[in-house]
C-alpha cells in the first residue's frame, strides 16, 4: 500500500477501507509517513468528509496508537463528560465530584485552555499544590480510592491524535467534523469508560456557532461511541453568554466551590446537575433519568459533592483549605470595575469577546506555549435580560499586569450590549441526542 494512493482515493471522494486508514494513521504515528502527506490527507478529508464507517475506523485507529486504559476491575460504572469548550465553562469541577459521590468512577482526562476558551487543567492548577500530572499508576490509585481522578493528557493516550492535531492547527484543517469527532473520541474512548456525556456548545462562544453544525458534530460523536459499544449522549448547550459569572482560573474555582455549597449561579448549577445525572443514568446506576437527577441533587444538597471535592484535592496534593476559604486561591493585585452609563437591560453578552478579554488579562493562552496567570480574569455581575442601573458595575476585571488593560476594557464594553428591553430568553439546553 502507498500513502499517495490512499490520499488520492480520498481526494477523489472514495470511501477508504479500515486497512487504508490504519495504514495512514499507524504510519504517521510511527514516523513512516511524513507531515506533508498527513497534511494532504487531512485537507482531502476536510473537503470530502468521511462516511460514518470511515470516521469510526479513524477514531479506533488513532485510539489504538496509544494506551487504552482498562478499569474493568473497578466495581462500578466508569463515566466521563467532555465539553467542546466555552467561556466560563467550568461544569467539570462541579459534576465530577457529584457523580463520584453518587458511585460513578470518573477517570477524567482534561485539556488546557486555548484562545478564548478555558480548560479544566488550568483551573485545577489554580489550587495551590494540585497535581494534574499524575502517572497512570497514580491516576488508577486515586480513582480506586475516591472514584475520581483528574489529570491532563498524557503522551501515552492517542499519540497519533496529538501529532495530527498539531498539524491540523497549522494547515487550516481543524474545522472538519469527522476530524474533530475522531480526535475527541479517540482520547475519550481510551479512558476505559463505559459511558460518556458530551456537552456540545453552540453559539458565539463555541467552536460550532450554529445549532445545525453543533447537532451534526454531536450526532457524529454519539454514533462513534455507539459503534465502539459505549453508552453516549450529547447535550447541545448554549454558549451565547458565559456560563456562570466568573471567567479566569482561580475565580472559576471559587465559583465552583460556591456551587458545590449550593450558592452558585443557577445556570452553572443546573447544567452541572443535568450532565452529572446523565453520567449516572448512562452508567446504569438508575432506571430513569429522573431518579438520577434526584440522586445528584441529593449529593449537592447533602454536601457529599463538596466532601468529594475536598477528598480529591487532598489526594492529588492540593491545599484542601481551599474548600473553606477561597482566600487560599491566588488573587490579583487590583480590581477594575466597568460600570453602566444609563439605566437599561442587558440585551447580549458577546461570549467570544469576554473570553478574549480574560485572555488579554493573562487568564488564557494565545498559543500553546503562553504562560497563564491563575489569579486574573473577570467577574460578570449581570446576565442577559437583567436590569442595570446607571453607575452600577457590569463587570469587574481582576488585574495583575496593566499592559493590556485598556484593550480588555474596550472588548468588555463592546461585549456587554445594553438596550431598553430584555430579549427573549434562550434555553440553556437546546437539544439532547441520546
Ligand atoms: N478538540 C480536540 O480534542 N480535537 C479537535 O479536533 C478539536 C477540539
Amino acid at each position: 500500500m502507498r500513502a499517495v494512493d490512499v490520499i488520492q482515493r480520498k481526494r477523489d471522494g472514495q470511501e477508504l477501507s479500515r486497512e487504508e486508514i490504519d495504514f495512514l494513521v499507524d504510519g504517521y504515528a510511527q514516523g513512516r509517513i511524513p507531515d506533508y502527506q498527513a497534511s494532504a490527507f487531512a485537507m482531502a478529508v476536510f473537503f470530502r468528509g468521511m462516511t460514518p464507517a470511515e470516521t469510526l475506523a479513524l477514531t479506533e485507529s488513532m485510539m489504538r496508537t496509544g494506551e487504552v486504559l482498562d478499569f474493568r476491575d473497578l466495581p462500578g460504572p466508569k463515566a466521563d463528560k467532555h465539553s467542546t469548550g466555552g467561556v466560563g465553562d467550568k461544569t467539570s469541577l462541579v459534576l465530577a465530584p457529584l457523580a463520584a459521590a453518587c458511585g460513578v468512577y470518573v477517570p477524567m482526562i482534561s485539556g488546557r485552555g486555548l484562545g478564548h476558551t478555558g480548560g479544566t487543567l488550568d483551573k485545577l492548577e489554580a489550587i495551590p499544590g494540585f497535581r494534574v500530572g499524575l502517572s497512570l499508576a497514580e491516576f488508577r490509585d486515586v480513582l480506586r480510592r475516591s472514584h475520581l481522578g483528574l489529570i491532563g493528557q498524557t503522551p501515552e493516550i492517542a499519540p497519533a491524535d496529538r501529532k495530527l492535531y498539531a498539524l491540523r492547527d497549522v494547515t487550516a484543517t481543524v474545522e472538519s467534523r469527522p476530524l474533530i469527532a475522531a480526535s475527541i473520541m479517540s482520547k475519550k474512548m481510551a479512558e476505559g469508560i463505559d459511558a460518556l456525556v458530551l456537552d456540545v456548545k453552540t453559539g458565539d462562544g463555541a467552536f460550532m456557532k450554529s445549532l445545525a453544525d453543533s447537532k451534526a458534530l454531536a450526532e457524529t460523536m454519539v454514533e462513534i461511541g455507539r459503534g465502539m459499544g459505549r453508552k453516549v449522549a450529547a447535550l447541545i448547550t448554549d454558549m451565547e453568554q458565559p456560563l456562570g459569572f466568573a471567567v479566569g482560573n482561580a475565580l472559576e474555582v471559587a465559583e465552583c466551590l460556591e456551587t458545590l455549597k449550593g450558592r452558585g449561579p443557577k445556570d452553572l448549577e443546573s447544567l452541572s446537575l443535568e450532565l452529572a445525572a446523565w453520567m449516572l443514568h448512562l452508567g446504569g446506576l438508575t432506571a430513569t433519568l429522573d431518579a438520577a437527577r434526584a440522586r445528584v441533587r441529593d449529593a449537592l444538597d447533602s454536601g457529599k459533592g463538596l466532601r468529594k471535592f475536598r477528598e480529591i484535592v487532598e489526594l492529588q496534593g492540593g491545599d484542601p483549605r481551599v474548600c473553606d476559604d477561597p482566600q487560599v486561591l491566588p488573587r490579583a493585585r487590583e480590581t477594575v470595575a466597568i460600570t453602566a452609563e444609563k439605566d437599561s437591560r442587558v440585551t447580549g453578552i458577546g461570549c467570544r469577546a469576554v473570553g478574549q478579554a480574560a485572555m488579554l488579562l493573562g487568564a488564557g493562552r494565545e498559543t500553546v506555549d503562553s504562560v497563564i496567570d491563575p489569579a486574573v480574569g473577570l467577574v460578570l455581575h449581570k446576565k442577559v435580560g437583567d436590569l442595570v442601573i446607571a453607575g452600577e458595575a457590569l463587570v469587574t476585571l481582576h488585574v495583575n499586569d496593566r499592559e493590556h488593560l485598556d484593550e480588555a476594557r474596550a472588548l468588555i464594553k463592546e461585549a456587554v450590549r445594553l438596550g431598553p428591553e430584555a430579549p427573549a430568553r434562550t434555553r440553556l439546553i437546546h437539544h439532547v441526542i441520546s
